[in-house]
């Protein structure tokens, strides 16, 4: 199967030690089987460190679910005081984990063709996105991807009518987005066709599940009571590209939901800058992703209550 990603892709290097927000705490690491098989094969000291590492719970399953055991303070057992992985620096990259491996990126499987992408969680991914000037356009990345092969060894497939369907519409939304002869607030009005109003969006995201002091901080921030007006001046303002390139990522990241979750989405973090100015965009953006998108059903219940 071909591979496909936004042109900005390949251009993603994780920052590590120079990482303010480190992909490698907070949330347990999973080890996938093939890894758990490697590192139990491996031999000398710095294996058994990994395996001392290591917890295997009952999950149900045949081999249990094995991730290594945080320390106290939430950071991975692997990682340095100078954020660097002692794992990449004892034997190499190839020893990481799959989600360690492919962490920021993310994939939509299509019949014919997979769409890999970069989250806006990752810090450098995140600059990379909202600073990408050059417009949207997806190249081919097959042979150059990171991704296991394993990912590129389905059969490619006709896509029925109803996906031909949706990632035309998808295409066409992605089209409007990006044209700049119209303000960005006018774009997002014609996509979405109906916003909810501030205090209905406010309520649908305070009542998701939260994971970070910092989000629910800048939720509690945010007046209710008013109408959308200084969100929409935010869209128009010397801010637009950046919010651009948000709406495009969404569409492009949500295929199946439309563009009315992407509106509601950017409308989302237009409140909270307008109401956090003391921040700036790619902080409120980065905890909206850590906390709105990397949590198992938050966008599904977003979607859910547009429906
Ligand atoms: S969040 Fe991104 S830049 Fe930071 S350590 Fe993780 S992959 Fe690297």
């Amino acid at each position: 199967m071909r591979a496909v990603a936004p042109s900005y892709y390949p251009l993603f290097k994780c920052i590590a030690g120079d990482c303010k927000h480190t992909c490698c705490a907070n949330w347990e690491v999973d080890i996938d089987p093939a890894t758990y098989d490697k590192y139990m094969n491996m031999t000398g000291a710095f294996a058994e460190r990994i395996r001392s590492s290591i917890v295997v719970e009952d999950d149900g399953s045949a081999t249990g679910e094995a991730h290594f055991v945080l320390r106290p303070d939430g950071r991975c057992p692997m990682l340095r005081d100078d954020g660097l992985c002692d794992l990449i620096l004892a034997c190499g990259e190839e020893s990481l984990c799959r989600v360690c491996d492919e962490h920021p990126r993310f994939y939509n499987f299509r019949s014919d063709v997979l769409e890999c992408g970069l989250g806006l969680s990752c810090e450098a991914a995140l600059s990379l996105i909202l600073n990408w000037d050059k417009g949207f356009e997806l190249i081919d990345i097959t042979d150059s991807s990171p991704m296991g092969a394993e990912l590129l060894s389905a059969p490619e497939e006709e896509p029925d009518e109803l996906e031909a369907e949706i990632y035309e519409t998808r295409d066409n939304a992605i089209r409007i987005a990006s044209d700049r002869s119209v303000p960005l607030s006018s774009r997002v009005k014609r996509l979405a066709g109906e916003l909810w109003t501030h205090d209905m969006r406010l309520a649908v995201f305070r009542s998701l599940e939260s994971l970070s002091d910092e989000w629910v901080s800048y939720l509690n921030n945010i007046r209710t009571g008013i109408s959308d007006s200084e969100a929409f001046e935010l869209l128009d303002s010397d801010l637009s590209l950046k919010f651009e390139n948000l709406l495009v990522y969404f569409l492009f990241r949500y295929p199946w939901e439309g563009a009315r979750l992407a509106c509601e989405l950017l409308m989302m973090v237009a409140c909270c800058l307008a109401d956090n100015r003391e921040c700036d965009l790619a902080g409120i953006v980065r905890e909206f992703s850590a906390n709105v998108e990397y949590s198992d059903c938050n966008v599904d219940d977003v979607m859910g209550k547009i429906q």
